[in-house]
């Protein structure tokens, strides 16, 4: 018998496109579609998921590089795609035509299920109509995805406390976007409490998210322009150290990218 718990992998993560694949032993989610289709489809076949295996992609808010093949992927291979009502009205253009039967409204806050999959939505402070963060739960395994948000409070803390394993925002570092080439009003959006979470962000929410249960961490949503990945992984590893938590012995910190997957994750 197949037993409870989960697999996660980061397809891609950054300003280009956002996928991110959670499944069990028979439920396949993408959360977010903001790759083209033929690299999602590209990335899916690498960790062999046929997408008509599918059964929803999840939509955490409608900017462009976490919706970019939903509609496409909708239409092609039949799959019913779950937003909130105030995100599908912003994103029902860009997406295209759905069939009605996979238009999915869910409520943000109120739980609700996908086969054996328990999905827990929650709002983040980010410049979009509904923003939301994920939980997922299957058996006594806990998943959390949160990017895409300006800052973190307690209710995102408390929500995401024993995950085993959490992918988080660390978009950019903040001494490298300032002195970097974005216009001043853009800087100011990306820092903003409605932008992304800066290296240092994560870190100190990490600090107050990291439970003894937690296993795995994966730093996501990096800038290419504003943040380079070991700079991402001293920062937030330095953070932790410094609070009592020991990289690598209690929690694994890890890294997803912009051009490629990350590591394959078996939580069980
Ligand atoms: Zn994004
Ligand atoms: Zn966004």
């Amino acid at each position: 018998m197949d037993g409870m718990g989960f697999r996660v992998c980061s397809l891609s993560s950054g300003s280009d496109g956002n996928a991110t694949y959670i499944g069990t032993s028979c439920t396949n989610i993408l959360v977010d579609a903001g790759l083209t289709l033929k690299d999602t489809l590209d990335a899916l076949q690498s960790i062999d998921v046929s997408p008509y295996d599918l059964d929803a992609i999840l939509i955490s808010h409608e900017h462009v590089d976490h919706i970019r093949s939903a509609g496409a992927l909708s239409r092609k291979f039949d799959i019913p795609v779950y937003a909130n009502q105030e995100t599908w009205k912003a994103m029902q253009q860009k997406v295209g035509d759905i069939a009605p039967h996979n238009v999915r409204i869910f409520y943000t806050g109120m739980d609700f299920y996908i086969n054996d999959i328990n999905i827990q939505s929650y709002a983040v402070p980010h410049d979009a109509v509904e923003p939301v963060g994920f939980c997922f739960y299957n058996g006594n395994k806990k998943i959390s995805i949160v990017t895409d948000l300006g800052h973190t409070n307690t209710s995102i803390i408390k929500m995401v406390q024993d995950s085993d394993l959490i992918l988080l925002e660390a978009n950019h570092d903040v001494h490298m976007l300032q002195m970097g080439p974005y216009p001043w009003p853009l800087k100011k959006r990306i820092m903003g409490k409605y932008g992304h979470l800066s290296n240092e962000q994560a870190g100190m929410a990490l600090v107050e998210m990291l439970k003894d249960r937690t296993m795995y961490v994966l730093l996501a949503h990096l800038s290419q322009e504003n943040n380079l990945p070991a700079l991402a992984y001293e920062t937030v590893t330095g953070i932790l150290l410094s609070n009592g938590i020991k990289p690598g012995k209690d929690v694994v910190i890890d890294l997803t990218y912009r051009n490629g997957i990350s590591s394959f994750y078996h939580i069980e």
